[in-house]
């Protein structure tokens, strides 16, 4: 016998909350394509259960009696509890069914997954008008292929800090733990004396960022991490990768998605080097490492600032970042707080997830990769002010090394502000 789920006193929590702004977002989300099976997948139903087929019910077990229709992408599903008597609903049922979360309950945890709070329009396609600088960059690439933004996955951080010396249990966890280990073998950048401060300080005047450079906060230096694959062990910067989503304080609770090692020239704790060899001898000086395969989606490096920073500024590259807030810095032309982050890719730019709480310059590198994020970029963020460093450099870092050496430059070009 076949028993339709009462759905009327969700059609009233509906009508109760319909015109809630949330509601309404999410709706609009789940309206925007077969966001079901992804969404359920995310809250820790197996994807082995959506297929359509009968099986073990994710909410109440059994052999073969649990049947993901998803009828009309609305997550539908059938469940006969083992009694003969169907349970059926909507996506927000089997919500209830697998994890006994009232709708406002899950409301909210689909918010918090999807992130509609503060997730940028998918394809909003709307060009800015003014406010951008393009003029030294070549022309755009004629046609930019607009997707979707990532979304970042949701981690349970809780479960990732187990009890010290315990085995891990997934892969996961075993890159967790590996990032601790290297976080306590490292130092904090501001809290280092002896060679390493040398070192560390050496490599930055290679790099152009002077004497008085301001160590960013969410950087290590370990004194000889090894790299069994290229059979390499030297001092290493290390940066601390996080995401905005996880909140103001994802450093201080060690949510970290990975991080980047830059290996260093040993031979900086004798003096500042050529800024191409202040890099170590080996091919891939600088290497990401990831606590999960999607897990870099919507990260960054958070360089410097805070959520109270006026300005969020967004690069590809860690030095671009840098060299950009030096150039400004030596022009004396930086007049806003900035709260600055380097994404690493220009994957991570194609997917950057922050609260759209403040305004946005990216950092465009200047080669084709680059090019096209700040184009995609600029898509999804229609606001956002893409600053460009001249033709001739790749990115700022680039130019940066230039002005450096051209110190005549430093007072007739300002190619990057407003
Ligand atoms: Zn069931």
């Amino acid at each position: 016998m076949m028993v339709m789920l009462d759905m009327r006193g969700i059609d009233r929590a509906f009508t109760g909350i319909r015109d809630e702004p949330l509601y309404g977002r999410v709706k609009d989300y789940l309206r925007g394509g077969d966001r079901w099976p992804w969404l359920l997948t995310r809250f820790g139903i197996p994807a082995s259960a959506l297929k359509g087929k009968n099986c073990p019910c994710p909410g109440c077990g059994g052999k073969d009696r649990f049947r993901f229709d998803n009828k009309d992408g609305t997550g539908s599903f059938l469940c006969s509890q083992g009694t003969g008597e169907v349970l059926a609903g909507s996506g927000w049922a089997l919500l209830e069914h697998v994890y006994g979360w009232t709708f406002e309950r899950a409301l909210e945890e689909v918010a918090r997954v999807t992130l509609v709070d503060f997730a940028p329009m998918a394809g909003g396609g709307k060009l800015p008008v003014g406010g951008i600088r393009i003029s030294d960059a070549p022309p755009p690439p004629q046609s930019v292929t607009i997707q979707a933004p990532g979304v970042p996955q949701v981690i349970h951080w809780q479960d990732l800090k187990i009890a010290p010396g315990a085995r891990p249990e997934t892969e996961a966890q075993r890159r967790y733990d590996y990032l601790m280990r290297v976080f306590q073998e490292s130092t904090p950048l501001s809290q280092l004396d002896g060679t390493g401060l040398q070192i560390v300080r050496n490599y930055w005047i290679s790099r152009g960022m002077g004497e008085r450079f301001r160590m960013p906060p969410h950087m290590h230096f370990h004194p000889d991490l090894p790299d069994r694959k290229q059979n390499w062990s030297g001092p290493a910067l290390i940066a601390w990768v996080t995401r905005p989503c996880d909140g103001a304080n994802a450093f201080a609770y060690r949510k970290f998605v990975g991080m980047q090692r830059i290996w260093l020239n040993p031979e900086l704790r004798n003096g500042p080097v050529n800024a191409k060899q202040s890099k170590a001898p080996i091919e891939q000086a600088k290497k990401s490492y990831g606590i999960l395969d999607q897990g870099m989606i919507g990260s960054s490096v958070h360089l410097y600032g805070t959520e109270y920073s006026r300005i969020r500024v967004i690069g590809e590259g860690i030095e671009t970042v840098l060299a950009w807030l030096r150039i400004q810095s030596m022009q004396g032309t930086l007049t806003e707080s900035v709260e600055a982050h380097a994404c690493l890719g220009t994957s991570q730019i194609k997917n950057w997830f922050a609260p759209t709480d403040k305004p946005v310059w990216l950092l465009q590198d200047n080669d084709p990769a680059g090019i096209q994020a700040a184009q995609f970029f600029r898509q999804l963020h229609p606001d956002t002010r893409i600053l460009v460093p001249p033709q001739g450099c790749n990115d700022f870092n680039d130019f940066l090394l230039t002005l450096i050496q051209n110190p005549s430059q430093t007072r007739s070009v300002s190619p990057c502000l407003p």
